[in-house]
């Protein structure tokens, strides 16, 4: 068998971001696959310092590597520089933002009567997120939401276009077209439209905020969500508290020249330094990496020493009810790797 070598720009992020990174790192590497990690430090005196919320060296390397894997980064909440999440994805055009949200083996939820199974299709370019903000006069504020039919489409192919090869049976588009009669509407008539090329695919529509209750009342009914960019940010994290919090949830932000993955959750300052974040979504985030890469077994070994780890309970992190810490999670899952 050939062993390829995979370049892989490496953004360990800041607050708890090094700690998960290092861990994933570790368990990444363990599966025996080759990975040239290309290390990007990207922190608030980095940025600061640049000038730039996204520094040449971050860019430079993910225009060689063309995949990423990226921890958690601070944003300055209410002023300060703006998000270098939300810049990434507009500098490399990473349009869909897929999270999957499975329950796992072992872990204690609200939920464990019901299997949990969705993947989540975010919009990822523009809606709210466009961060065209005015103020208009003094204590008068305006925040531009753009749709466009192109950012639309595509997000919607991307999703249908899972759907069809992961042999998925139903894609609910998630809209508050009622209010926003223009904008949701122009992205509803996208999802439609596109709904009309697979007609194997059951198509559903529902309201955002109805779409939440459902959510927590038959999470087990959803299979992939739809949605723009706003909403989904909001119902990813609503989706994660179902399965075990956001320590449990990976993302990856797909383009079409590049792709950087990374955990929903933030750089949770409450718990840095502590030794005790919980590395799973970084891990996932990379296993869908992997998968990228091609690297098909080393994925499934990694999910799977993953999943045994949470079967087996003894070594998990504070948030998802263990006593154990990063590094003892973490040697638990390459111990599985086998
Ligand atoms: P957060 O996700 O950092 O934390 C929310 C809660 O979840 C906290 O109690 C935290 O301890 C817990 N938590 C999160 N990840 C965990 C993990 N891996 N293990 C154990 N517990 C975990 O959200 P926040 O506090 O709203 O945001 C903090 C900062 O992170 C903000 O500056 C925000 O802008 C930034 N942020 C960055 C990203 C990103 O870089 N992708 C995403 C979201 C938020």
């Amino acid at each position: 068998m050939v062993n390829v070598y995979h370049p892989v720009t490496l953004i360990p992020g800041d607050g708890i971001g090094p700690e998960v990174a290092e861990a994933t790192v570790r368990a990444v590497n363990a599966t025996g696959v080759s990975i040239d990690w290309q290390r990007a430090d990207l922190n608030a005196s980095i940025i600061t310092k640049a000038g730039e919320v996204l520094p040449p060296h971050v860019i430079e390397s993910i225009e060689r590597t063309h995949v990423g894997l990226k921890g958690p980064v601070t944003t300055p909440i209410g002023g300060g520089f703006t998000s270098v999440n939300v810049a990434l994805r507009k500098q490399f055009d990473l349009y869909a933002n897929v999270r999957p949200v499975h329950s796992l083996p072992g872990l204690k939820t609200r939920f464990t009567d019901v299997t949990i199974d969705m993947v989540i299709f975010r919009e990822n370019t523009e809606d709210l997120y466009s961060g065209l903000e005015h103020e208009v006069v003094k204590d008068v504020v305006t925040s531009l939401k753009v749709i466009t039919r192109t950012a639309s489409i595509r997000i919607a192919e991307y999703a249908f276009d899972f759907a069809k090869k992961s042999g998925r049976k139903k894609v609910t588009a998630i809209h508050k077209a009622n209010i926003m009669k223009l904008a949701d509407g122009l992205f509803l008539r996208c999802c439609r439209e596109v709904a009309g090329r697979f007609p194997d695919i059951e198509y559903k529509e529902l309201i955002v905020d109805n779409a939440s209750m459902q959510l927590v009342i038959r999470p087990e009914t959803f299979d992939i969500l739809l949605l723009p960019n706003l909403y989904g940010d909001i119902v990813s994290d609503l989706a994660a508290g179902l399965v075990g919090g956001l320590g449990v949830v990976p993302g990856a932000n797909m383009g079409d020249q590049a792709a950087v993955f990374e955990a929903v959750h933030g750089s949770a300052p409450d718990i840095a330094g502590k030794g005790v974040a919980n590395p799973t979504a970084l891990m996932l985030s990379a296993v869908l990496m992997l998968i990228h890469l091609g690297e098909h077994d080393a994925a499934r070994r990694l999910r799977r020493a993953i999943e045994q780890t949470y079967a087996e309970r003894s070594r998990l992190t504070p948030d998802v009810g263990g006593l154990g810490t990063t590094h003892a999670f973490t040697d638990a899952v390459i111990a599985n790797l086998g």
